[in-house]
């Protein structure tokens, strides 16, 4: 039997190490290295202990049978090689066969290219079990899935919850529990469906509910608002509609102005008060009054949960209320959570990490959690 241990009691061991380097990439480089940045600690901190180390992540979704060559984590092993300092062995087979040599590091290739990681083949677990002597989890972006290198290893060595699913659990725990009230929710972003859960979750908590993106102008034409061709879902889960006419949806603050456009380049943006939009209009951000007015109820806050960007962020100028909605948050003393993938490059992009009181790595593995569902690993790490 395996049991779990603590992280920091781990030395002169042979450690394996999940992490979540799923960054993304761009013409074969690295192009964001947040997730990288916060799995230094716990790598630095395990060889100033005297451990060897065995890297594990997975990278994108790859195919088993054909794993495409641009999902490779050589480039992530290489950029983070640089960032330590340190050489890193590069290791594309799993066998039994594997030696440290003069490493302290070794790094597996993208473990979604093994048969067996995503079905959690105990065979693959074991294989690479018999390389450490501990296994330490710090994914928190994988905590939701059941896989070799997540719940897979631990049936194998003992384990022990990383540094960062530590206090990634920790920011998240405090604003389901016990949230310094008034609380804002926002959340935004391309379906509702994908979002509607974590909405009830809130809803309930919350003080203001701030809706954006595909969410709020699938409000707005449910509230019978012409939203044009704006990005809407027509097939509405009836628990959308319940939500929407139940009184929590009475917390959501609406916006005054949206920023839309009428060209198929969605260029020539104009700004429309909500009530003005034309049947042509594609709704692409809020406009400057409704920033105002999500400021105003921000700066009155105490703590702010944010997942989703506010408009179209991929094009500018769309990206102004959420840019704009992030620079509150930054100069405010409010706790702040925020997360999802594209809230965050937005984040990283205007480099005010730091202002921001927790930034989560977790994806979609944080609304799972928030949710309450698949909570296998984090139940297992005793979190
Ligand atoms: P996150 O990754 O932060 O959880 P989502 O993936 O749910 O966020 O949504 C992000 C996407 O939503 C972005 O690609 C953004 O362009 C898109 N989006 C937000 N608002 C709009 C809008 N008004 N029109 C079209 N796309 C939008
Ligand atoms: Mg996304």
């Amino acid at each position: 039997m395996t049991k779990l241990i603590q992280w920091q009691e781990i030395g002169n061991s042979r450690v394996i190490l999940r992490l979540d380097l799923n960054v993304p990439l761009k013409d074969n480089t690295v192009e964001s290295d947040f997730r990288i940045s916060k799995s230094l600690p716990v790598i630095t901190e395990l060889l100033s202990r005297n451990n060897q180390l065995i890297i594990l992540s997975h990278l994108g979704r790859p195919s088993v049978e054909k794993p495409e060559p641009s999902l490779s984590l050589r480039v992530v092993c290489e950029h983070l090689s640089k960032m330590l300092h340190e050489p890193i062995k590069f290791v594309d087979q799993i066998t039994d066969q594997i030696t440290f040599g003069e490493y302290k590091i070794i790094m597996f290739e993208n473990m979604r290219f093994f048969k067996g990681e995503v079905d959690n083949d105990p065979e693959l677990a074991k294989v690479i079990s018999s390389h450490g002597d501990f296994f330490v989890f710090d994914a928190f972006g994988v905590s939701h899935r059941q896989e070799s290198s997540t719940t897979g290893l631990m049936n194998f060595l003992d384990y022990a919850a990383g540094p960062l699913i530590q206090s990634e659990v920790s920011a998240a725990k405090n604003i389901l529990e016990d949230p310094k009230k008034p609380l804002c929710t926002i959340i935004s972003g391309a379906k509702i469906s994908t979002k509607i859960s974590l909405i009830e979750t809130f809803s309930n908590k919350a003080d203001y509910l701030i809706l954006g993106g595909g969410l709020l102008n699938t409000y707005l034409h449910c509230k019978e608002f012409e939203v044009g061709n704006s990005l809407i879902e027509r097939d509405l889960q009836q628990e959308v509609v319940d939500f929407f006419e139940s009184d929590n949806a009475k917390k959501i603050i609406m916006p005054i102005d949206l920023v839309c456009s009428s060209d198929v380049t969605l260029d020539n943006p104009k700004i429309k008060n909500i009530s003005m939009l034309q049947s042509s209009d594609k709704v692409l951000d809020i406009g400057t009054r409704s920033i105002e007015r999500y400021a105003d109820i921000i700066k009155k806050c105490s703590t702010v949960f944010w997942n989703g960007p506010l408009g179209y962020v991929e094009k500018k100028p769309y990206d102004k209320g959420t840019e704009s909605i992030i620079n509150v948050l930054a100069d405010s003393n409010c706790f702040s959570v925020i997360g999802g993938g594209d809230t965050v490059s937005v984040i990283e992009n205007m480099g005010v990490e730091d202002k921001i009181s927790y930034i989560s790595t977790g994806g979609g593995a944080l609304l799972k959690y928030i949710e309450g569902k698949d909570l296998t690993v984090i139940k297992k790490l005793g979190l």
